[in-house]
């Protein structure tokens, strides 16, 4: 593994890295797994598409109409009346008409049935007067109005779906109406999960005194799913050297990315650091932004003198609130990238009217949680109240975050704030 460069770094105070500026660098750094596997259409929601997939068939298949109407020929219309024509029949969606249109005739048509041979023009239903055998057409109908004509979607050959696309039910609809059953995804990302901390206490087992259940390792968990990786959870890890080597060793020999929570902060048992510098090249941050301060970013070696393989290392806060804040910021657009993702989507953001008055420091980008509604037409929101960082029900309560840029230094009521939207995140 060759070294990692963070001279890009020169130019900032680590101390205080804009976030913009660290997701930037994160991103810069990071570059797909390699490796595909061919699944079903179905498999592969959620999944990122390798290879583009290739229509075999022009789309549409067939000239057809738009609408439920009457199939003519625009030069039989007369431009300043009206034009009556002989009905001569219908053409159903999947039962098409065995014949064409002649000088002089109109044909009934149904949505998506095959434009008969003759017809170039379709006339909605609403406009045309039937009288006996006869339709009645008003002026001002278009040549080609309210039909598809083959291939104008897409061409035989030509890619539907570019490698890089994340499936989603759209895309899943686009490759099965191509008659397409299997595609070329990448392979999940593989990420390994733990918790530090010596006061924390796993699900099942009794607190003992002072200690904390390890809930970190749950949002973690749910949104590394949700994203659709691999979890390999190691559990809870103590402040101890011996026991942290060994995590971090077996993670990186069996993972893509590491996600850990705890230990990076000020104040932590510095070994935890150390043994984070020993195994690999890490950055310690203290970006500037509020929720989630430091953070540690870099490579871990696999272990073995041949410094092969090896993770990328997200050592993440251990508040509760923290690791959410940081996971959405930072560790989700760079596993996106990871996954093959491209381009790495922005946070989904808007502007919208806040009600009440929030205080900031300078300096920093401040993520406060939010809740979002919809007053005189407009979308407004509201902090959750506590904001403390260890208060994860105030994340459970949100479905934003405020974004407060560094300028900022206070909020009134009324004023116009930046939210991302966390509703739906996958
Ligand atoms: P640390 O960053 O390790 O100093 O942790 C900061 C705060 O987050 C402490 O109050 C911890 O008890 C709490 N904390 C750390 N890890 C977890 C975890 N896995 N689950 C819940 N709370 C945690
Ligand atoms: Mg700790």
């Amino acid at each position: 593994m060759s070294s990692l460069n963070f001279s890009c770094l020169d130019d900032y105070d680590p101390n205080a890295l804009p976030v913009d500026r660290a997701r930037r660098i994160v991103l810069d750094m990071l570059a797909p797994v390699a490796g595909h596997e061919r699944v079903f259409v179905r498999q592969a929601l959620g999944r990122v598409l390798a290879e583009d997939v290739i229509s075999p068939i022009q789309v549409p298949s067939h000239d057809n109409s738009a609408m439920d109407g009457w199939a003519v020929r625009h030069a039989d219309l007369a431009a300043d009346g009206e034009t009556r024509l002989k009905n001569i029949g219908t053409a159903f969606a999947g039962r098409a008409f065995d014949g064409k249109v002649s000088r002089g005739e109109a044909l009934r048509i149904m949505t998506g049935a095959v434009l008969p041979a003759g017809a170039d023009c379709v006339v909605i239903q609403e406009v045309a007067r039937v009288e006996g055998d006869e339709v009645i057409v008003p002026p001002g109908q278009r040549a080609e109005q309210n039909l598809r004509r083959a291939g104008e979607d897409l061409r035989a050959g030509e890619a539907a779906i570019h490698a890089g696309t994340l499936l989603r039910p759209a895309e899943i609809g686009i490759v099965a109406s191509l008659g397409v059953a299997e595609v070329s995804v990448r392979r999940r990302v593989r990420v390994a999960l733990f918790s530090t901390g010596d006061e924390l206490c796993s699900i099942g087992t009794p607190l003992f005194p002072g200690a904390v259940y390890d809930s970190n390792r749950y949002t973690l968990w749910g949104m590394l799913t949700r994203l659709g990786c691999e979890v390999i959870d190691m559990g809870v890890v103590k402040d101890r050297p011996d026991a942290l080597e060994n995590a971090f060793k077996e993670a990186s020999a069996c993972a893509d990315a590491i996600v850990t929570s705890g230990g990076v902060s000020v104040g932590e048992a510095d070994f935890i650091k150390q043994m984070m510098a020993k195994l690999g090249e890490v950055a310690f941050w203290k970006t500037a932004m509020k929720r989630g301060r430091p953070m540690a970013f870099g490579r871990m070696h696999a272990g073995g003198a041949d410094g092969m393989g090896g993770a990328w290392l997200f050592g993440l806060p251990g508040n509760p609130v923290a690791v959410m804040v940081t996971f959405y910021q930072f560790v989700r657009p760079a596993l996106l990238k990871l996954m093959g993702v491209d381009p790495v989507p922005e946070f989904p953001a808007f502007p919208a009217r806040c009600v009440e008055a929030m205080k900031k420091g300078r300096g920093r980008t401040e993520f406060q949680r939010g809740i979002l509604f919809q007053q005189d037409g407009a979308w407004c929101v509201r902090p959750t109240g506590a904001q403390g960082s260890g208060v994860l029900s105030s994340m459970a309560k949100a479905d934003c975050l405020i974004v407060l840029e560094p300028e900022r230094d206070k909020v009134s009521p009324g004023d116009t704030v930046m939210v991302q939207l966390m509703t739906g995140l996958a």
